[in-house]
């Protein structure tokens, strides 16, 4: 089909919730690259949103795959599932958690998230905390109760009202945070790099602070990390940096490969709080989804990929640091492994990712000021000069 019917067909017949997208309809991928309908190749610096960390097209990751859809794809969860226990089995060995619940997005994990940490104070007989914190310019989901969560007026205000029980504070100003919590808080909830409001990073003393405020007011510390999470940042989760474990913590993104799965992950004292009955998913942790994290948890643990997501994610930091130094219209580099933001001192971002496009680059813009990097972890010093050189040259 040509790129101009698929356009006219969507404009017709899809809700125009994402307007006019970027041009192009893409046939097929391998690692980092993927071509469109005239066989036109580009570098895929996005990675469909922090999702394909295996690169396009891995070749244990489809064979798994392909043989997991010849035997079974749904049972539901009246049975047990096999690649659900060896999944919950592989997060809980590798993290701070001990029990694991699986959904089929990252809002629907934060719902779970947000649903346990209310229903622990209610068996703890508090039920009187059930407020949770979250950071302005946060992004937690497109759910109603998710949107609460979200700290941006944008999301919120054609919804309204929105799910009572959420307050947003500045993120990195412990005060603000002491000010908001009361005797109805129940948890504090937030991302350790906030990736879809432009990569902004929560300092360690700041976090050092609220597990602090967290010990004092008896509070449930929750991490969003469906964007951090499965080695982006360089290790396995990003509150490993930060050597704070979380009571609950959130996943999605990366975690199935492109194949959708959530997960909930949390501490044995606060997952007990769930018991038969109190929450649930009919199509959350099915064995074609599970088969799909287990390869990926495989996959990054096995083949050096969250070693590389540091070696090369500190490569391109560095080597974005050089052109600031050249480019003097550069205002900031920011990231942590692989995933990088670049803001400029002028409103350019939205005309240097088209210029990128042109050129065969897929990056993200983050309002008029930041552009954004979220490679698949498979990607190469090579391919990062590539890019960079491209950004160069349009810069000059
Ligand atoms: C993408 C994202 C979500 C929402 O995930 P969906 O799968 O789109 O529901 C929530 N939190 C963070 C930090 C995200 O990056």
């Amino acid at each position: 089909m040509m790129l101009q019917d698929i356009i006219q067909m969507d404009k017709e017949y899809f809700m125009n919730v994402f307007g006019d997208r970027i041009p192009v309809s893409f046939k097929y991928g391998k690692g980092i690259n993927l071509w469109d309908s005239e066989d036109k190749m580009y570098y895929d610096f996005l990675a469909g949103i922090a999702v394909s960390a295996l690169g396009h097209s891995h070749p244990q990751f489809i064979t798994a795959l392909k043989a997991q859809l010849d035997s079974l794809i749904h049972t539901s969860s009246l049975y047990y599932i096999e690649s659900q226990s060896k999944l919950a089995k592989m997060l809980v060995e590798n993290s701070c958690a001990d029990k694991v619940f699986f959904a089929n997005s990252g809002a629907e994990a934060n719902e779970g998230a947000i649903k346990l940490a209310r229903i622990y104070y209610k068996k703890k007989e508090q039920p009187h905390k059930y407020e949770i914190i979250t950071l302005k310019n946060s992004f937690h989901g497109r759910t109603m109760t998710t949107v609460a969560a979200t700290g941006q007026e944008k999301y919120q205000k054609p919804y309204a009202p929105l799910t009572p029980g959420f307050k947003h504070v500045e993120r990195n100003d412990i005060d603000a945070l002491k000010n908001a919590v009361t005797p109805s808080t129940c948890a504090i909830m937030l991302e350790l790099i906030q990736g879809e409001s432009g990569v902004n990073l929560v300092s360690k003393e700041y976090l050092l602070e609220v597990k602090k405020i967290c010990a004092e007011n008896d509070l449930l510390l929750i991490f969003d990390e469906i964007q951090t999470g499965m080695g982006r940042t360089g290790k396995l989760f990003a509150y490993q940096h930060y050597n704070i474990e979380p009571d609950i913590f959130t996943l999605a993104k990366a975690l199935g490969g492109g194949i959708p799965i959530g997960a909930v992950c949390a501490k044995q004292q606060t997952a007990s709080a769930f018991e038969p009955g109190d929450h649930g998913s009919t199509f959350g942790g099915n064995p074609f989804s599970c088969t799909a994290g287990l390869n990926v948890m495989d996959i990054l643990l096995n083949d050096g990929l969250v070693q590389n997501a540091s070696d090369v994610g500190q490569y391109f930091i560095t080597k974005l640091q050089d052109l600031m130094a050249k480019q003097g219209i550069i205002n900031e580099v920011r990231g942590i492994g692989l995933m990088v933001g670049i803001e400029f001192k002028e409103d350019i971002s939205k005309e240097l990712m088209k210029k990128l496009f042109e050129k065969g680059f897929l990056v993200g813009s983050v309002g008029t000021k930041v552009l954004r990097f979220l490679p698949p972890l498979v990607v190469t010093k090579e391919d990062i000069d590539k890019l960079v050189e491209a950004l160069d040259e349009i810069l000059s």
